[in-house]
């Protein structure tokens, strides 16, 4: 059985303001990152700015998780650990971010190039993000849950490229991960309607070759099985009268 939980516009609100800030330490760390800099120093980053606003990072110690940020660099797909190794010129990172402030969730990743990245890559950076941008158009009033899902597909296959199955997007409020699941492919109009109110993290990641991910001996790394690149972005976003809003961008 799922529930989705519909939020007030006052929690929306909230919302709004916990995805602003997860936005602003992310857009930090992307001028951060160049050849040298290591994932732990982003961690840091990322630390520091949450107790200076009082936020409360939301990925340390869910489940046993150890840092602020997932950091995962080139062929690792997800939920990667900072280490102090030196980022190199060519290399792409994911980093995914999460806070919690005032009682309500923000959760937004981007992958990030380390200085000149070749052409290949960049598509599939770009196509990665273009195919987020295709599930949120899909968040309107009325569609079906999977719509999102098949949005994404489509973008992505139509590229050439793989959609990881093994991780799925999420609703998200009150917790980090609420119902329901948002898997990255499937067929369009199926499951739950979706309705104004609803808040959703929508999260491809994309692989450049299979499809196929396996976990480290650290129990959270996720990694492709044919060691080649891997893609993610991620937005939390409302459901609204007017269609999708992204909730993790940074307010001015
Ligand atoms: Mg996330
Ligand atoms: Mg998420």
């Amino acid at each position: 059985m799922t529930l989705i939980i519909v939020k007030s516009p006052a929690e929306v609100e909230k919302m709004r303001h916990a995805g602003s800030l997860v936005a602003e330490v992310l857009q930090m760390l992307r001028e951060k990152v160049q050849p040298g800099i290591t994932t732990y120093e982003l961690d840091q980053l990322a630390e520091k700015q949450c107790v200076k606003w009082k936020a409360r990072p939301a990925f340390k110690g869910y489940g046993g998780f150890p840092f602020t940020i997932c950091a995962s660099p080139n062929d690792r797909v997800v939920h990667g650990f900072a280490n102090h190794d030196p980022l190199q010129n060519g290399d792409i990172v994911s980093v995914d971010f999460g806070l919690i402030v005032d009682g309500f969730h923000g959760d937004s990743a981007v992958t990030i190039p380390v200085g000149e990245i070749d052409l290949e890559t960049q598509r599939l950076l770009q196509v990665t993000k273009e195919s987020l941008e295709c599930g949120i158009a899909a968040a309107v009033p009325g569609g079906y849950l999977s719509d999102i899902s098949n949005a994404v597909q489509v973008r992505v296959e139509q590229a050439g490229f793989s959609v990881v199955r093994e991780f799925v997007g999420h609703g998200i409020g009150r917790k980090l991960h609420e119902d329901p699941q948002i898997p990255n492919y499937g067929a369009p109009g199926r499951g739950p309607r979706l309705k104004s109110g609803m808040t959703l993290a929508i999260e491809p990641m994309v692989n450049v070759g299979l499809s196929g991910v396996r976990v480290l001996e650290d129990g959270w790394t996720a990694v492709t099985v044919d060691g080649k690149l891997s893609a993610h972005f991620e937005h939390t976003i409302a459901i609204t009268d007017n269609g999708p809003e992204i909730l993790t961008q940074v307010i001015k």
